[in-house]
């Protein structure tokens, strides 16, 4: 009897039900705690699985969340739609503009900053000693673009670093998988919501994750060198309005990323100068590269942003945003760069 209390009220017990904790799950969250410097990680059914939990978490009716308005579309949707209608008030701000965390900040209402960096998809990035700076909210970061071997954002004192573990981390589109790592008492809270929530990740898909993490080192090496090969070289081409890419001299934030980046990732977008059109002949002209949204994975993958991920913007804010019908962004697999240069060099209009 005192065992059975012990295992069904004790804190992320392993030992009482699959919704509370799982070991294969816990073998992955312990592998994610190491990559990510942290005390503790928590793992979930889905990269939205985790942010939308924490939010719940954390906040409820009259809280006040600051958010960059460079988000993840479905991460949009959510502060935007269900926090409304929950009382939960968003104010989102420019990610890249020194100080704009801060100012929207109201002290004792602000219970969240929510970054991504970089961003999706264009690759802004959020200068994170700034963001830990902030008094008063938790702070979290989005870092999946980065993968916990581009940045760790809790070594700059940032209190949740979450990834999409269903991109680089698991790594070969078999696993949908969410997680964060910070400080264990954080992540207990966080949990007591999430048994109630139900986001609940399958060990199967945590299984997957470990075996993702074994080779993520050596995947992401080769995948950001071949990022950064293509950008370089794509930059230069006369069909090629602008590279984003936060390891090239002319990204904006150059500087920021080479403080705060061990390697520059595996996603990079392109604007072509010929817009939709010039895209439908890419697309069209394509052997090796695919066409579809997810990234991280092994096979290199374009996506149109403003036909998908962000087809519900009007223009004016997808002109607002970067988000333009000539901008393409390609996750980096683990191909040849050179076959990969060659066909896109290819299929490229002339
Ligand atoms: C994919 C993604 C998410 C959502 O993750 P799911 O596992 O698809 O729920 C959140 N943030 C970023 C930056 C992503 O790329």
């Amino acid at each position: 009897m005192h065992d059975a209390r012990r295992r069904a009220t004790g804190v992320r017990s392993g030992e009482f039900y699959g919704r509370y904790a799982n070991p294969t799950v816990a073998s992955f969250e312990d592998a994610m705690a190491a990559l990510e410097g942290a005390e503790s990680s928590l793992a979930f059914a889905s990269g939205m699985g985790a942010i939308s939990t924490i939010v719940l978490a954390l906040c409820g009716q009259g809280s006040h969340i600051v958010a960059q308005r460079q988000l993840y579309s479905a991460t949009l949707a959510f502060l935007q739609g269900p926090c409304a209608r929950f009382g939960i008030e968003v104010t989102f701000v420019d990610g890249t503009e020194p100080g704009a965390f801060a100012a929207a900040v109201q002290p004792g209402r602000t219970m969240l900053a929510i970054a991504e960096t970089p961003s999706n998809p264009l690759l802004q990035l959020v200068d994170l000693d700034e963001l830990a700076a902030l008094r008063g909210p938790i702070t979290l970061v989005d870092s999946t673009f980065a993968t916990p071997l581009g940045q760790q954002p809790l070594t700059h004192g940032v209190h949740l670093s979450l990834h999409s573990a269903t991109k680089g981390i698991a790594g070969h589109n078999d696993a949908t998988l969410g997680v964060v790592s910070g400080e264990r008492d954080l992540l207990d809270e966080i949990w007591g919501y999430s048994v109630l929530h139900g986001a609940t990740p399958s060990p199967f898909d945590a299984l997957n994750a470990l075996r993702g993490i074994r080779t993520l080192g050596v995947r992401t090496n080769h995948q950001s060198a071949s990022a950064l090969h293509l950008a370089e070289e794509l930059q230069r081409h006369p069909a090629v309005a602008a590279v984003h890419y936060p390891g090239l001299s002319t990204h904006p934030q150059h500087d920021l990323a080479k403080r705060q980046m061990r390697q520059f990732g595996t996603v990079l977008a392109i604007d072509l100068a010929g817009g939709i059109a010039a895209v439908d002949h890419l697309l069209g002209h394509l052997t090796l590269v695919r066409v579809a949204t997810s990234l991280g994975g092994p096979e290199t993958l374009v996506c149109h942003p403003r036909t998908t991920t962000h087809a519900s913007l009007t223009d004016g804010e997808a002109a607002q945003q970067g988000v333009s019908g000539g901008l393409l962004r390609v996750s980096v697999g683990l191909e040849d760069p050179s076959d990969l240069l060659a066909d896109l060099l290819v299929a490229l209009p002339v």
